[in-house]
């Protein structure tokens, strides 16, 4: 039987169907599901490799014991009670989820805002959009998204700012690339890094970090100038423009001035503007690059006051769109899961509360926001909030100034954790956790980037003693005394509550409103299909017509011009610290890697951390492409790969968030980052942080390749990659530890046959454990990098017996040479890398990505490596010479 679903990863929220049969679960694009019309992203594509139960938390414990579930939620009760009777609601806080579905998040709000009457609640989509909820509330007086995917597919001029959108919402992309492709739509993207986004642009603007704000008050006061404004709208349907325009202007008094700010060309300004003011269907997308930042919510609206000014925005193919990170971080915020925000996108007013009072039936509502996340963490610090339960999420690796978060956590009285995965760098910290069931196993809604709600539905059983989150919740909640509030049969009463909440009292004043939801019976919410909201239960109080009608949440009905004016990110190069880190994500990986990592696939693109670095910095250094960098802050310490590019600009530095301590042992790009925030939302700068960078020389190199996940400690650099078979583990170390022999044996096991070779001298080492002449391990250290030939090892160990050429091999050190292998990989799918394309590209003279798809599969599955394709063809080498340059320069 085939079950419609949804993607859990990026906020595109894609449709999938799941069907399971003897070979095991296949899963594909949903055809029908409006957000993805059947595509899917290389994440997407390979979620069936995720589905082991490998590392999974299956049975609850306390303080590192296994217990029963019932004995750990009354010991949870316990704990969140006598806090409660011995501190006060202020020392309890739960810390959520973007993966969480929205019926999970709706009870833990319930609780925490309703029956322990603190709004200490607060979620990490605070890490990723809370700078768009406030720009949005400031502009429109609700947190209402304006845009469709359809207004994406529709526009003419399609604005990216601070999003590698193809990276990471990669099926949106897509249909951008297509609107380009099939209806010539402009593409034009602003960000300080040249992304995989830029292969798709007709114009790139790499600006200095944090000078959005300058380059969007720059295009009001042009707009303004030249009389592209829209005055009837902005009479009509605005109000204060005239104090953001005169902002503006003192901001951004001229093109030149504005050139000069953001570090890039006149002319590539005046391109912008040109383009914005003569293109009425201009849709502006924006993402983690505007909201991570200490001005986040400054930014989002001078991107919504160009809009306001044009009057583009509630019509076709126009206005701001925020992209959201996580599945359901827009269903977070739709229950409340902000600290911020009570319930149903209603705030801490006293109406407010009293009606929530009054719905929930609830004895101590909150009446005052809570603490937003770096605020939450920081009082677990200083010992005033005393029991903290995280759920679905890792901020000891998300979080800035990720040391203190652990910290932190050490020293809380109480710390629960809920997860499905055993081993995190949270869990370590926990004294009680609780096992949750995983994606397939949870059913319930999320809601997409443009206000979709989908059903999510398991396929699987949870498996262990793990439960969904609700249930979870509700069970401590009843533990606590809430018996009745808490007695939910399953998912669909909870929607049922959440949507009648969302519609009472409402009369049209509140955007979210999901009224004609609220009678569902179970079956019609089983089956429910893709919907948008607001659906409210009267056809007169659909706030998408008053939206497209020019009406607002405001209390006059008028949006509002935000007069913001631009200022530096928080973060100052110094002599110690002179260069600025940027953060972000790759095309293969999602989070803290407890999903993505479990791929081979997924896993094969990045194999380890990485820093990028502009090649003039890196000649002053004395560091080239391929050593190990030390990056240093006043908050921590990092080890990553180095990368040589122009891809960062000059004095920057890039490095991806994914990598925990679980896969690196020095990879935590967070502990790098100081927890400054933007003063309006609270959302971290996560994408600018002051920060050293040195040549790491380790004494030794190592590769090490085993069938089983082992444990390696004592080592300077040590990263584990999932591979076709095995575990690949790439290793660096200030000092030899013993010998090989003992040290190989030590990790891998003393109960095999061993081959070995050792040349001291040239500090070399190549051995492989055997048993029954079958690879248990194979070990390859050197003074030098040393990257295995993965492919050649994949065939190694699905074998039987190794034969006597392959002991060679290993001995040889001819597995320990990445020439042997087909290069980085540019389709993850069907795992074609850079050199086997340019070689194709090269011989048989391949013209487009259709031809490389006819002649290598690559691009033809999800599509996301087409862009990279695209590039490999503009640079392909049209000379023998010239391809032995690129190859030399994978
Ligand atoms: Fe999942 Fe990719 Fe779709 Fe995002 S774009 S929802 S990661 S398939």
């Amino acid at each position: 039987m085939e079950i419609r679903t949804t993607c859990p990863y990026c906020g595109v929220g894609c449709g999938l169907t799941v069907a399971r049969g003897g070979t095991g679960v296949r899963i594909e694009g949903d055809p029908v599901h409006p957000a993805n019309f059947g595509r899917l992203c290389s994440k997407g594509a390979a979620l069936a490799e995720t589905l082991d139960l490998d590392g999974r938390l299956l049975q609850a414990e306390i303080g590192g014991r296994p217990s029963s579930f019932e004995t750990a939620l009354d010991t949870v009760a316990r704990g969140f009670t006598r806090t409660l009777a011995e501190h006060g609601p202020e020392a309890l806080a739960f810390y959520v989820s973007g993966q969480l579905l929205t019926e999970d998040y709706y009870v833990a709000n319930k609780l925490m805002k309703g029956f322990l009457g603190s709004a200490n609640i607060d979620t990490n989509s605070r890490l990723c959009m809370a700078s768009a909820v406030a720009g949005h509330k400031r502009a429109f007086g609700a947190d209402l998204v304006p845009c469709s995917y359809d207004d994406v597919d529709a526009a003419d001029l399609v604005v990216l700012v601070g999003s590698n959108t193809a990276w990471c919402h990669p099926v949106l992309f897509q249909r951008i690339v297509a609107a380009k492709a099939e209806r010539g739509a402009r593409v034009i993207v602003i960000d300080p890094r040249r992304t995989a986004t830029c292969d798709a642009a007709d114009l790139h603007l790499p600006i200095r970090p944090g000078t959005d704000v300058m380059l969007f008050n720059g295009l009001l006061a042009y707009l303004q100038a030249t009389g592209a404004m829209d005055a009837r709208f902005v009479a009509a349907h605005t109000e204060n423009a005239a104090a953001a325009l005169a902002a503006a202007r003192a901001d951004a008094p001229s093109i030149d001035a504005v050139a000069a700010g953001c570090g890039i060309p006149a002319g590539a300004v005046a391109e912008l503007y040109a383009s914005f003011a003569a293109t009425p269907r201009a849709v502006t997308l924006f993402s983690q690059g505007v909201n991570q930042s200490s001005s986040g919510t400054d930014k989002v609206n001078a991107i919504i006051n160009v809009h306001l000014a044009t009057g583009r925005i509630g019509r076709p193919g126009a206005g701001p769109f925020s992209l959201t990170g996580q599945p359901n971080a827009m269903g977070g915020r739709e229950v409340g899961g902000l600290a911020n925000q009570l319930a149903a996108h209603m705030d801490f007013t006293p109406e407010a509360t009293d009606r929530v009072r009054r719905f929930w039936n609830a004895p101590h509502v909150a009446t005052r926001p809570g603490l937003k996340a770096v605020e939450l963490f920081d009082a677990i610090d200083s010992g005033s909030i005393r029991a903290v339960w995280i759920m679905s999420t890792n901020p000891v690796v998300s979080m800035p100034d990720a040391d203190k978060v652990r910290r932190a956590l050490e020293r809380c009285d109480l710390v629960v954790v809920s997860d499905c995965v055993r081993r995190t760098d949270t869990t370590e910290c926990a004294d009680v956790l609780l096992p949750a069931a995983a994606w397939g196993e949870k059913s319930g809604t999320v809601t997409n980037s443009e206000r979709r709600i989908s059903r999510q539905r398991a396929f699987l059983p949870p498996p262990g003693a793990s439960r969904p989150d609700w249930w979870i919740v509700s069970r401590v909640a009843q533990r606590m005394g809430f018996t009745d509030a808490f007695a939910y049969r399953g998912p669909a009463d909870i929607f049922r509550e959440h949507a009648r909440l969302s519609a009472f009292e409402n009369g049209g004043t509140r955007d979210f409103d999901l009224g004609a939801l609220a009678t569902l019976s179970d079956l019609e919410y089983e089956t429910l299909d893709p919907v948008q909201w607001p659906v409210s239960a009267s056809p007169d109080l659909n706030a998408a017509a008053a939206l497209a009608a020019g009406t607002f949440c405001t209390p006059s009905g008028k949006a509002r011009f935000v007069a913001v004016t631009s200022r530096p990110p928080a973060a100052v190069a110094t002599a110690q610290y002179p260069l600025l880190l940027n953060t972000g994500r790759v095309r293969d990986h999602w989070h803290t890697l407890t999903r993505t990592g479990l791929s081979a696939k997924l896993s094969q693109r990045d194999t380890e951390p990485f820093v990028q670095v502009h090649p003039d910095d890196a000649a002053r250094l004395g560091i080239t492409d391929g050593d190990l960098g030390e990056l240093t802050a006043r908050t921590g310490r990092m080890l990553a790969r180095v990368q040589v590019t122009g891809d960062v600009r000059a004095g920057e530095l890039f490095a991806p968030m994914h990598w925990n301590a679980q896969f690196a042992s020095e990879g935590r790009v967070g502990t790098l980052i100081d927890a400054v925030t933007d003063s309006i939302s609270g959302q971290p700068e996560l994408k600018c942080a002051a920060v050293g960078l040195k040549r790491f020389a380790p004494c030794w190199h190592g590769f090490l390749a085993s069938r089983q996940r082992l444990e390696i400690a004592d080592v300077s650099y040590c990263v584990a990659a999932k591979a076709d078979g095995y575990w690949a583990y790439v290793l660096a170390g200030d000092a030899v530890p013993g010998t090989w022999r003992q040290w190989s044996r030590a990790i891998c096991g003393t109960d095999c046959d061993w081959i070995e070779v050792a040349d001291a001298a040239a500090g070399r080492y190549r051995g492989a454990a055997l048993r029954d002449g079958r690879l248990v391990a194979c070990v390859l250290i050197g003074s030098r990098p040393v990257m295995g030939a993965r492919d050649a090892l994949a065939e190694l160990f699905r074998g039987g017996a190794i034969p006597a050429s392959a002991r060679l091999g290993i001995l040889s050190g001819s597995l320990g040479s990445v020439d042997a292998d087909r290069g980085a990989i540019i389709c993850s799918c069907f795992s074609v890398g850079r050199a086997t394309l340019v070689e194709a590209i090269q011989s048989q003279r391949l013209t487009s990505t259709r031809e490389i798809g006819a002649a290598l599969r690559a691009g033809t599955s999800c599509g996301s490596c087409l862009s990279e394709l695209s590039a490999l063809l503009a640079e392909a080498p049209t000379s023998p010479s010239g391809l032995r340059r690129s190859l030399a320069a994978r």
